[in-house]
């Protein structure tokens, strides 16, 4: 992950290049680059607050050591939510939502190839029964990660029966993790979230839902956060998965997305590879993203 060129540290690069002392319009540089990078305007004003207090009281005065500071006030912020997956039932049940393009089926075939890599035995259950594309696209997706697909019988099936079928799948045949794709068009919003609350009572029946992912688009930025809190309010998602963080200059969006949904980054996807997702580790981020 580390080699990679991150296009969102750009925002930074001039600011840390330039003079070594701090000056008036440091400030005004590094207001820019958060803008630019996205970290949203409340994220802006409450690190340039924190830097400003840090720098006076340490009687900082050298740009590289506000640039470790801002690089520590990032890291820590980013900590202060809990990344970890829950998996530990058998099986543990993860839907994951999201608004469609967003990179919900690539996520699964990525997340799931990532988990075979711990022995875990793993079923995809193709419950966007609405696109018949959908379910051929998570089908090869499966057939990549070398995993077990339950697929509709027919197209437009009920997506709760998809659903249902395969946590029995994993339940009889001793599956440890279930991953169920889910329909995204948000066109129909209220019908997607009474539809995601039958899929998620219908497995319930069977066993406890671990985790609800929503996976969100990094390049629509603070727009994107206005898709998700249909799902926050209804859909009981317990995590976010940021996805095209390869391509954004937007890695801002990050730390200010933690910040206004309440919730943990727990998976990152950082291309179209089946082996570009990771886990979100705080530490790395802050340094891809401060340099
Ligand atoms: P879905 O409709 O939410 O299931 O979205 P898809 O999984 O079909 O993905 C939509 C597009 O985004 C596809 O062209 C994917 O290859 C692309 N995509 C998904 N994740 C990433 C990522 O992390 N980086 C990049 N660059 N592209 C991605």
């Amino acid at each position: 992950m580390a080699e990679r060129s991150w296009s969102f540290s750009k925002a930074f690069r001039t600011l840390f290049t330039g003079p070594e002392l701090i000056t008036d319009e440091t400030w005004d540089d590094l207001e820019a680059a958060l803008i630019t990078a996205d970290f949203g305007p409340d994220v802006t004003e409450s690190i340039l607050d924190q830097l400003r207090a840090d720098v006076e009281r340490h009687r900082v005065t050298e740009v590289k050591d506000m640039r470790r500071m801002l690089r520590d006030a990032i890291e820590e912020r980013l900590a202060a939510y809990d990344p970890t997956l829950h998996l530990s039932e058998r099986p543990a049940v993860i839907l994951v939502v999201g608004v469609n393009g967003v990179g919900k089926t690539t996520t699964i075939g990525k997340f799931a190839k990532y988990l075979t890599a711990f022995e875990k035995k793993i079923v995809v259950g193709a419950a966007d029964t609405f696109r018949a594309a959908a379910v051929e696209q998570l089908a090869t997706w499966a057939e990549r990660a070398g995993v077990d697909i339950v697929k509709p019988q027919q197209q437009g099936q009920d997506p709760a029966s998809v659903a249902f079928q395969t946590v029995e799948q994993a339940k009889n045949e001793g599956y440890d993790i279930a991953i169920i794709d889910t329909a995204g068009r948000l066109q129909t919003k209220g019908g997607l979230m009474d539809e995601l609350g039958k899929v998620r009572r219908v497995i319930e029946k069977q066993a406890p839902v671990a985790e609800v992912l929503l996976v969100l688009d990094a390049t629509t930025g603070q727009n994107g956060l206005a898709q998700a809190e249909a799902f926050i309010e209804h859909a009981g998602v317990t995590g976010l998965v940021l996805t095209k963080l390869d391509g954004s200059a937007k890695g801002g969006f990050v730390l200010s997305v933690q910040q206004k949904t309440g919730l943990p980054i727990k998976l990152v996807g950082q291309g179209e590879g089946i082996g570009d997702l990771t886990g979100f580790t705080p530490h790395v981020f802050a340094q891809q993203l401060v340099g």
